[in-house]
């Protein structure tokens, strides 16, 4: 595993386990794999509601719970509702502190949600608070009004939507930039593309490990998700292999300057 150091002096693996779309009954045997297959670092959300299921595989693996980075995302809006939330995730996951808390989307009183998790921050509860879907006005609003920082930006980013001016951003700043759908879902048969599985077949790996090893190479955390073991496995081996600045060149160019779910932070 590679880790990356965040502003708060915390490690943070940078390949996790998304869990979106993965139904509450199901999670903890998936998680369970996923934790069998390597992975430590999950990404959850109030809004998956399969937080429980998350914080079920962690105890069931029988790992201390240092060994985990555990993401989770908050839906409310406004500083009571948030406190509220956060006592709730922590009792949903089974800890005492969570890795990284991020609001997931713009919220109309993202200020007094952001206010909660700096106090939960502060308490001890939350080791990293950060943003996700946020444009670049809105961070720099939080960051002239609030004392601790945001340390990760979770964005959509992935070979077709690069986010080049939004990461220029978050090195300015010291945010770590994270990808949402390294794969973009699977939208235009991305792990068919031409140009993927060909430069894949030089390093005998498919298009999906391309693509992860891409957005490591960038410096990137990736979050991709898959509910099948041998995926799991295969989006997991990625680190036995490096790009060439040739190859990272020719995937730069695929960049289309825009989303495919419709964000336009
Ligand atoms: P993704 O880009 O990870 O793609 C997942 C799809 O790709 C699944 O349908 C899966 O079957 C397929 N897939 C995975 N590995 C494959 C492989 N090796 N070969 C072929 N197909 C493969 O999509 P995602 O789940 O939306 O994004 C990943 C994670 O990002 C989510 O689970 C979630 O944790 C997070 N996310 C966050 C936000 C946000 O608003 N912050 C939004 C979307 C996703």
């Amino acid at each position: 595993m590679q880790y990356v150091t965040l502003n708060t002096g915390t490690q943070m693996p940078q390949l996790g386990f998304g869990v979106y779309q993965i139904p509450e009954k199901e999670t903890e045997r998936i998680v369970s794999q996923a934790i069998k297959t390597g992975y430590r670092h999950i990404d959850t959300a109030q809004y998956y509601r399969n937080e429980v299921g998350v914080g079920q595989a962690i105890k069931a693996s029988g790992l201390p719970r240092e060994n985990f980075f555990i993401t989770t995302k908050l839906a409310t809006s406004g500083y009571r509702a948030t406190k509220a939330q956060i006592v709730q995730a922590l009792k949903n996951l089974q800890t005492d502190y969570i890795d990284l808390m991020l609001i997931h989307w713009v919220v109309s009183d993202y200020e007094g949600t952001y206010q909660a998790l700096q106090e939960a921050y502060q308490a001890g509860q939350l080791k990293a608070i950060g943003l996700s879907n946020f444009n670049q006005e809105q961070i720099k609003g939080i960051l002239a009004k609030f004392s601790v920082k945001p340390a990760v930006l979770q964005n959509e980013m992935h070979v077709f939507q690069q986010q080049v001016a939004m990461r220029q951003f978050c090195h300015e700043n010291d945010i770590q930039f994270e990808s949402w759908a390294p794969f973009g879902e699977g939208k235009e048969n991305i792990f068919n593309h031409p140009l993927l599985t060909t430069i894949g077949s030089q390093y005998h790996k498919t298009a999906a490990q391309v693509i992860l090893r891409f957005l490591l190479q960038e410096g990137v955390v990736a979050i991709p998700k898959s509910a099948n073991s041998e995926r799991m496995k295969e989006n997991f081996e990625v680190f036995d292999f490096e790009l060439s600045a040739k190859d990272m060149e020719a995937i730069r160019q695929l960049d289309r300057g825009h989303g495919l779910f419709g964000w336009n932070e």
